[in-house]
């Protein structure tokens, strides 16, 4: 019996619409729990090490852990994973609103969607059918429109994770909305979707599996989700979500200014502060289900301009599509992210791209004759917005910028500018003030990132993990445990990824990690102590890292961005940038790795890894 799991996952080949099951023993479940490690063991298995991701032989896996279906707060989220058209090794990103426990509430744990339908199709999975339905007249549509177009024609109930126009055209950093709600936007999955003509996954269901010990479960959910409503910080999220932390990060030169070359934007960014967020986007928390904290903003802007209704920009936004290209007009933000989920791309990599391109322009290596005409002036909110449509059509330049910053840069030469590790942008989190973000991005399974491993919010003094031994705030720029408390993150990140958790959960005491743990137990009967769970987020973090070595996306990929070396000249973070080289260096010591970066055999034993690699 595997507690917690239907032990069920379904595949579908689109090649002929044949529909089959598989199980595993709990070994299997206990080793890769879920979602991202889940899906990142599917393709060590099945995917070719040297395939291009938009080869037939990639897979898209859509992935739940054992916490779907047991009503907790932060299990509305899932994961979708696939070989990433940006970094050729694993591709994740999680999202929330309703889809997760729908999806597990068909009766399945996860899906693994192969080979590529002759013509555009959806899918509609229910308790009792699964039916692989024609899409043709959804096609070209866009995400909101699908919605609704996939509601009509299954159930106004039902759950929807599609794709827009960019994932019909393989923009690289295509993203998979949910709902209108939610974004699964990092790594390009959505371009794996459309390079199957996969439009859209619907589900609907209720279905529970067996846990260990229910009533156990009932009563830890209750004390987690009443913790959490009282929290303050749970009040705060639910005033204006993740862009609240916006001001703080702006002073601090957290963000990104004019595509990481500035500093010092505080006066100018203030117009994209949360009083004005609130005041001028007329926002209503919209939660993911069974969340008390609602860090998702509804907006609602209708004048001459615009006409948005839906979700709202996120703090990435307001850091990689207003800071970052000099833009301080919100209203032209929650276009910008309008504009991005309509499309369905990465909001995190279209502003990277569009900020590459703006200093491309204004550097002289790109010029009105590749842009038809366009000025590519930074601090031009019009120009944005036009940059972001011809992307999402794949039309002029944005033909060009759909390849994303690396692919884009490199065919100017000019890659050593492009801000991304493995070929992931990195987010709107400057590592010259958190130096523990340089490890993170350097060695994060999926390439640059905040959120598989957010050591950067220990460093900024939002959050602790005392069960993972960081129990006490750190001092900027200093070294002294800053490598060490990223890959605590790191480990921690991948627990979420799989479990598959939203990371906003947490506070001390009656929602701590330790009452997460419980549930666990109470959810599966694995019976871990805290230890246990420390070490299955390092076996969890080192299995993804072996398949990034597996796919040649390994320690010579550990780097650092050139743009991260370069100090402020000016500001809280003037002078300042990480010692890399030491970093990286005491990163593989910590690790127990060799000293060039690679999983020792030893290690893989130490973790149990050897029946799996
Ligand atoms: S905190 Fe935000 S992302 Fe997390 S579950 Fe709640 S609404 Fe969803």
């Amino acid at each position: 019996m595997v507690y917690g799991y239907f032990n069920k996952i379904m595949r579908i080949d689109l090649n002929n619409g044949n529909i089959s099951y598989e199980s595993h023993d709990e070994e299997y479940f206990k080793t890769f729990m879920g979602g991202s490690t889940l899906g990142a063991k599917i393709l060590y298995d099945e995917v070719p090490k040297d395939s291009d991701p938009f080869d037939d032989s990639n897979k898209v896996i859509f992935a739940t852990g054992p916490f779907q279906g047991t009503g907790i707060p932060g299990s509305a989220k899932w994961s979708i994973i696939a070989k990433s058209p940006l970094t050729s090794t694993l591709g994740d990103s999680a999202a929330g609103g309703k889809f997760g426990p729908n999806f597990k509430g068909c009766g399945i744990d996860a899906l693994i969607v192969e080979g590529k339908s002759p013509k555009p199709v959806y899918i509609w999975i229910t308790e009792e059918k699964v039916e692989i339905r024609d899409a043709e007249e959804i096609w070209g549509k866009d995400l909101y429109e699908t919605v609704d177009l996939v509601r009509e024609e299954t159930n106004e109930k039902a759950s929807i994770a599609a794709i827009g126009p960019a994932g019909e055209l393989k923009v690289r950093y295509a993203s998979v909305g949910i709902d209108k709600h939610s974004y699964a936007g990092r790594a390009g999955v959505g371009a794996i979707m459309g390079s199957k003509n996969l439009k859209a996954v619907a589900v609907m269901g209720k279905k529970k599996p067996e846990f260990y010990d229910e009533q156990k479960l009932k009563e830890i959910k209750t004390q987690i989700t009443k913790a959490l409503a009282k929290d303050e910080r749970g009040h705060d999220l639910k005033r204006c979500g993740t862009p609240g932390g916006f001001a703080t990060y702006n002073g601090l030169d957290n963000t990104p200014k004019k595509y990481w070359d500035g500093c010092c934007w505080s006066k100018e960014g203030e117009a994209l502060e949360a009083a004005m967020y609130n005041d001028v986007l007329k926002v209503k928390p919209q939660p993911c289900l069974y969340c008390p904290l609602a860090c998702h903003m509804h907006v609602s802007v209708h004048d001459e301009k615009y006409d948005i209704e839906g979700a709202g920009p996120e703090y990435e936004t307001l850091a990689m599509l207003g800071a970052n290209v000099l833009v301080n007009d919100l209203k032209a933000v929650a276009g910008a992210h309008d504009l991005c989920n309509k499309y369905g791309i990465d909001v995190i990599s279209t502003g990277a791209v569009i900020g590459f391109a703006m200093e491309a322009f204004e550097k002289g290596w790109i010029d009105e004759s590749d842009t038809d005409g366009l000025k590519l002036e930074w601090a031009n909110p019009d120009l944005m917005l036009d940059m972001i449509h011809l992307i999402g059509k794949r039309q002029g330049i944005g033909d060009r910028l759909a390849e994303g910053t690396y692919f884009f840069s490199k065919s100017l030469g000019k890659e050593e500018y492009s801000v991304q590790v493995r070929g992931l942008d990195s987010p709107g989190h400057d590592p010259r003030l958190c130096y523990s973000l340089a490890v993170n991005y350097a060695t994060g399974t999926r390439g640059a990132c905040h959120y598989r491993g957010c050591p950067e919010e220990t460093e900024i003094g939002d959050f602790l993990l005392p069960e993972f031994g960081i129990d006490k705030p750190t001092e900027y720029f200093e070294l002294e445990g800053k490598t060490n408390l990223a890959l605590v993150h790191q480990d921690f990140g991948a627990i979420m990824g799989s479990a598959v958790l939203c990371a906003f959960m947490f506070v001390e005491g009656e929602a701590s990690i330790t009452a997460y743990l419980n549930a666990l137990n109470a959810a599966t009967g694995w019976n871990w102590e805290v230890e246990d769970l420390v070490k299955s987020g390092e076996r969890m973090y080192t299995f993804q890292r072996i398949l990034n070595i597996r796919d040649g996306k390994g320690p010579e990929f550990d780097t650092m961005p050139m743009k991260f070396s370069k100090p402020a000249p000016d500001g809280f973070r003037k002078g300042k940038f990480p010692p890399f080289e030491t970093m990286i260096k005491e990163c593989y010591e910590l690790r127990g790795w060799d000293d060039k970066g690679y999983v020792t055999e030893d290690k893989i034993k130490e973790l149990n890894l050897e029946n799996f690699v």
